[in-house]
């Protein structure tokens, strides 16, 4: 076993502070990776402080890692000492039922093993990439692309492949409307991706203040979902919404803004319900769905076309200390538009 400088959490309620962990011995199959950057995701505030359910403490959230590979086990085949990598949400699943075969792991059927939080190959708790160091099984680690720096490809490990993945499912490209509801880390990646597969993109965000950057980062048009005249301007007119809101929203309204055969997916995920009245779905054949992270291969193919495309998240670095203040800025809406930490910083 090998011990990482970690940061990470004792309670719902106390501040992260400096802890270490334990990673399992390097097995036949597994890559030993020296973590350079983790991104911070809502997820993590969500768990940590147990919106989702209980937890055990202390856990170390984080799962966009991105890092560079220091061992390998005897058998892997896929990575070797030095490539630059990363590994996202998940690092394992049963890899034999319907959806681990067909490459979509994360709707693994028995469940997958998270990032963090979930029961490992060892037994013990997963714990994530706010640390030095992390040994995952290869299936599980993906490449960074030559052209992606590792700070600004942490994000893509899942606020990335959150937005890829449905904006491919449900058709992005030329001659579709597509709304992204939020403007934050998830959300500016949507902007972005949504724009590169080629679709007209609106941005729904709480006012107009970040209406300068979501145009630079993409997006035709920007409208304030605090102005009442957005919903009745909008009615009607997208084939596609993204809904990225960490919080409770009128998903209503938002059903309303659907052209006939449009889907509302929503990859936020607040512990409250959206209740949905079902006439805002029947007169136009309307759907309403969820979409979680996406498979192995697929975040691969995403990171080849972020490569491709010249397509990277908008990051503010901060070091281990300044954590807990990047977190209240992420909950105040004051994130432009992914904090990611220096783990250099983690002593
Ligand atoms: P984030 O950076 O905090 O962005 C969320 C954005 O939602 C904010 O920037 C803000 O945008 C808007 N917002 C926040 N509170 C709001 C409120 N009360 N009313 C209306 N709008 C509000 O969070 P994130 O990391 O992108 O994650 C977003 C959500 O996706 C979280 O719930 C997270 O757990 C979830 N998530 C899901 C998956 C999945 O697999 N489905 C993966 C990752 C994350 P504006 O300021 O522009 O309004
Ligand atoms: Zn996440
Ligand atoms: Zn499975």
């Amino acid at each position: 076993m090998l011990t990482a400088n970690a940061y990470g959490a004792t309670s719902p309620t106390e501040p992260l502070a400096p802890l270490t962990v334990e990673r399992r011995d390097v097995g036949p199959h597994d890559v030993l990776i020296d973590i350079k950057y983790c991104g911070i995701c809502h997820s993590d505030i969500h768990t940590v402080r147990g919106e989702w359910g209980e937890i055990q403490y202390p856990l170390v959230p984080g799962h966009e890692i991105a890092g560079v590979v220091a061992a390998v086990g005897l058998a892997v085949t896929s990575h070797a000492v030095g490539d630059r990598v990363g590994v996202g949400c998940m690092v394992d699943s049963c890899r034999e039922c319907a959806s681990c075969r067909d490459g979509e792991e994360q709707y693994c059927l028995p469940g997958n093993t998270l990032t963090y939080g979930s029961i490992g190959q060892d037994g013990t708790i997963t714990q994530g990439g706010y640390a030095t160091q992390v040994v995952v099984t290869e299936d599980f680690v993906v490449k960074i692309p030559d052209g992606l720096e590792l700070d600004v490809a942490a994000p893509l490990l899942c606020a990335g492949i959150t937005t890829y993945s449905p904006l491919r499912h449900w058709g992005a490209g030329p001659g579709r409307q597509v709304a992204v509801v939020g403007l934050g880390g998830l959300g500016h990646m949507a902007v972005k991706l949504a724009h590169a597969m080629g679709a007209e993109v609106t941005v729904l965000s709480q006012s107009l203040r970040k209406k300068d950057d979501g145009l630079r980062l993409g997006a035709d048009h920007y409208h304030a979902t605090s102005d009442p005249s957005t919903f009745e301007e909008l009615a009607g007119r997208f084939d596609l919404i993204i809904n990225t809101v960490s919080a409770k929203v009128d998903i209503n309204a938002f059903l309303g803004l659907l052209a006939v055969d449009g889907a509302l997916v929503n990859v936020g995920a607040p512990a409250e319900a959206l209740p949905v009245n079902v006439f805002s779905l029947l007169p136009k054949r309307r759907a309403f769905a969820g979409s979680m992270i996406g498979g192995i291969r697929e975040t691969q193919e995403m990171l080849d076309f972020c490569a491709e495309h010249g397509i990277a998240p908008e990051i503010e670095l901060v070091s281990a200390d300044e954590v807990n203040d990047a977190w209240e800025r992420v909950l105040a809406s004051d994130v432009r538009y992914r904090f990611v930490i220096d783990t250099a910083t983690l002593g």
